[in-house]
């Protein structure tokens, strides 16, 4: 659902650490923070508020 260019520029807003996607569940995951940012409308939202915890 991310294209991996998009996803290689993209970085945890935390520790600024390459994120992973989570095709499954439509989420970016930093499994440094343990953090679950979601993806809304094909966007991800790279805002530690938004993030969920896992
Ligand atoms: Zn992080």
């Amino acid at each position: 659902m991310i294209e991996q260019r998009l996803l290689d520029i993209l970085a945890c807003p935390q520790c600024k650490e390459a994120i992973r996607q989570d095709e499954a569940n439509c989420v970016l995951i930093c499994d440094q923070c343990r953090l679950k940012f979601p993806v809304r409308d094909g966007i991800p939202v790279m805002l530690v508020d938004e993030a969920e915890t896992f």
